[in-house]
Formats: C-alpha cells, sequence, structure tokens
C-alpha cells in the first residue's frame, strides 16, 4: 500500500504533505520527488493547507498542531530555497498567517497559542530571509551607498495584502498590558514589520538597478521616493520599535489596533 502510494506520479495531487497524521517517513520519501517549479508546489501546499489544519482536534492531545506547524515551516523553507521559490514562501507564509491563524479557528478564541505559532513562523521567515540575502547567487547590487543581495520576494504586493487583511479584522483588543495583546493587529505587527522592512530594500533594489547608473544619486533618490509613494511602501518602513524598557518591540501609533487608537485620542 506504502510503496503504491509512493510510487505514483504528481503524488502532491492526491497525498497532503503538511497532514500531521501522515507518518514522517513518508514525507521523507515523498520529499525526493517533489514538483519542480516552485509554482506548481506552492499550489498544491495552498490547496493542502487548511484541510491539514482542520484534522487537528480541539484538544490536541497528541499535539498535532506542532507536528503541523514544523511542516509548514519546512515547506516554506523548502520553497524559498527554490530557483525563483521565494516569492511562493512569502505567499505560504501570508496563507498561514491570514486564512489558519487569524481566521479558521476563529471561535476557539485561543488567542495565546496563535501569538506562539505567528512569533514561531514570523522568526522562521526572518531566518529564510537573512538566508537568502546572503547566498552569493543572488542578484548583487553595489553602489557606493547601497550593498546588499536582493532576490525577488515581491514583498511589495504581500505588504499590500497583508495590511488590508488588518485593516478588515475587526479589532479585539482588551487591554493595554503587553500580555493582554490577544488582537490580531497585535499579533500581525511582527509579520508587518518584517515584510515591511523586504519592501522597502526591494524597491531601493528596484530603482537602483533601473536607474541608478545612469542619474545621479540625489535624482535616483528623488524616483526612489515616488516609487515607494506609488507602490505605497512608507519610507520608514518600521512597524516595531524600541521604545525604552517597558517598550520593547512596540507598535509605532500608525500601526497600533484601532481601538487602542482611540482610547488614546
Ligand atoms: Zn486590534
Amino acid at each position: 500500500m506504502e510503496n503504491c502510494l509512493l510510487k505514483r506520479e504528481e503524488w502532491w495531487l492526491s497525498i497532503n504533505i503538511l497532514s500531521p497524521t501522515l507518518p514522517q517517513r513518508y514525507i521523507d520519501r515523498l520529499s525526493a520527488d517533489l514538483p519542480e517549479r516552485p509554482e506548481e508546489l506552492f499550489n498544491s501546499l495552498d490547496r493542502a493547507l487548511l484541510p491539514a489544519a482542520n484534522t487537528i482536534p480541539a484538544n490536541d492531545s497528541h499535539g498535532l498542531g506542532k507536528v503541523f506547524m514544523t511542516r509548514v515551516i519546512e515547506e516554506m523553507w523548502r520553497l524559498g530555497r527554490m530557483q525563483g521559490g521565494e516569492r511562493y514562501a512569502l505567499l505560504l507564509f501570508l496563507k498561514f498567517q491570514l486564512e489558519y491563524l487569524h481566521v479558521l479557528k476563529d471561535g476557539t478564541k485561543d488567542y495565546h497559542r496563535r501569538r506562539h505559532e505567528s512569533k514561531e513562523i514570523n522568526l522562521a521567515l526572518a531566518d529564510l530571509l537573512a538566508e537568502i540575502r546572503a547566498k552569493p547567487t543572488n542578484i548583487y547590487i553595489r553602489s557606493h551607498y547601497y550593498r546588499q543581495n536582493i532576490p525577488y520576494f515581491n514583498a511589495v504586493a504581500a505588504c499590500r495584502r497583508l495590511r488590508k487583511a488588518m485593516e478588515t479584522f475587526p479589532c479585539k483588543h482588551r487591554g493595554y498590558h503587553p500580555d493582554d495583546d490577544i488582537c490580531i493587529h497585535k499579533n500581525l505587527a511582527a509579520a508587518l514589520h518584517l515584510l515591511q522592512k523586504c519592501a522597502y530594500a526591494e524597491v531601493g533594489s528596484n530603482v537602483l538597478r533601473a536607474v541608478g547608473k545612469r542619474l545621479p544619486k540625489e535624482i535616483s533618490d528623488h524616483v526612489r521616493e515616488f516609487v515607494m509613494l506609488a507602490e505605497q511602501v512608507p519610507m520608514d518602513p518600521r512597524v516595531l520599535v524600541t521604545t525604552g524598557n517597558w517598550g520593547v518591540g512596540e507598535s509605532r501609533s500608525a500601526y497600533s489596533c484601532p481601538k487602542l487608537l482611540i482610547k488614546k485620542a
């Protein structure tokens, strides 16, 4: 039975690789024969994510949620390491953050677990972005004021999608203490921080690639500002800032929960 399943061509059309009940030995064997194009792998993961999540029971005594989380992170890394797979890794990240963590299980009110999982996948994405940028084969840009590897993530589109989702989600903020930050907006602030910084670097590098050598620095800086405006990337991409001992990782006011902003006003 097992061999039959594993020998099937295009197994990813019928087997859910994210399913937490699928034994690890299956995953190991299947991983040796994956779709070659990142788009195809992403499409199968896109279809697999919510059905796999739905198999996790509310009283998860076998730790299936943790296995599921690990599998999603592994597949995000796999996409990120494929040629041209970087932007698909971001799409999987967004799917996990927006469609699994913050929508699917809304009835459970399990904010603390979600917050933990949200942090975990943010950390994984931050590590992945760092690894991708450090790859010597990635596009190498160098000028008198800019030196960085920027592969194509389409982080600009990812930011827009995340910001739109944050505007749409209702605010459930309940208190001022950091431990009360149960609201989706606060959970997603770190993700937006990560993506917005990535989008800022991406726009900067695209402008440099297009006009960097042809225009003086002052003019290309202006072009960069216009493009940032057009792409809705703020000139200060930080969402989180350090505000003294008590405010490490505080959201800047422009990104605070709507309820919190109303209370402050
Ligand atoms: Zn909120």
